[in-house]
């Protein structure tokens, strides 16, 4: 799969090749996927309507964070936990604070995360990740933020939360079709807004972001 991924010029950083060869795909799928774990598609998370986005999807977000070591990252949508492993691989001490809305996938990540090692760089939140984590708190507390679900707009809480120079990625747009957004926040804390390409991602349901059906 990381071969793969890096002979069609996705995977090109080489901290984002060793965490894809190092935090394996299938700890992380629901039981009775292992045998699809290495395919590049998106993988149901049991019956609860959400998936883990397909490993190029991943391999590009990854890219677009330009993380380094050392970096304190937030995570809304925990899903697994085999994206917040991924970061954490990276990042390390840094930490990674990851937020899940639904209390079966919070605990399930929790569970990979524990038995995969990881568990001591992430921290699995049960809540509205579009207040950010403190909720609602306006300080600047990340390095870069990654939201992998899709919003109407993006949620100005997650935004003010980002540090200056920092970057947060988001899929914005209607449930079907998105823009995968790419958002820097410059020293003067002004928003520099670059749009990647269309993505389908699973719908962001908080305050900020779409209303519980
Ligand atoms: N990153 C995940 C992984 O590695 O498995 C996949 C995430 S999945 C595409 C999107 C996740 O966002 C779902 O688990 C969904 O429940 C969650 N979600 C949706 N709205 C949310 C919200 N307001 N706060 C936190 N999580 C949310």
């Amino acid at each position: 799969m990381v071969a793969q991924l890096k002979a069609q010029g996705i995977i090109k950083a080489h901290n984002v090749e060793e965490a894809m060869l190092k935090v394996r795909r299938e700890d992380f799928v629901w039981p009775g996927q292992q045998d699809l774990a290495y395919d590049d598609n998106p993988l149901p998370l049991g019956d609860t309507g959400q998936t883990l986005s397909a490993p190029h999807m991943i391999a590009i977000m990854l890219e677009e964070l330009e993380l380094s070591a050392g970096q304190h990252v937030l995570e809304v949508g925990t899903g697994s936990g085999y994206n917040a492993a991924l970061i954490a691989s990276i990042v390390g001490s840094g930490g990674v604070v990851s937020i899940e809305r639904l209390e079966v996938l919070v605990n399930f990540a929790k569970g990979n995360l524990e038995k995969t090692g990881y568990s001591k760089f992430v921290l699995v939140i049960h809540g509205d990740g579009t207040l950010g984590y403190p909720p609602e708190s306006p300080k600047e507390t990340y390095d870069r933020i990654i939201v992998t679900a899709c919003a109407p707009s993006i949620p100005k809480t997650l935004f003010q939360q980002l540090k200056k120079g920092g970057i947060m990625l988001i899929p914005v747009g209607s449930s079907y079709i998105q823009d995968l957004v790419k958002l820097k926040k410059n020293n003067k804390g002004e928003v520099e807004k670059s749009v990647l390409g269309s993505v389908a991602f699973v719908p962001l349901v908080g305050k900020y972001a779409y209303n519980p059906s």
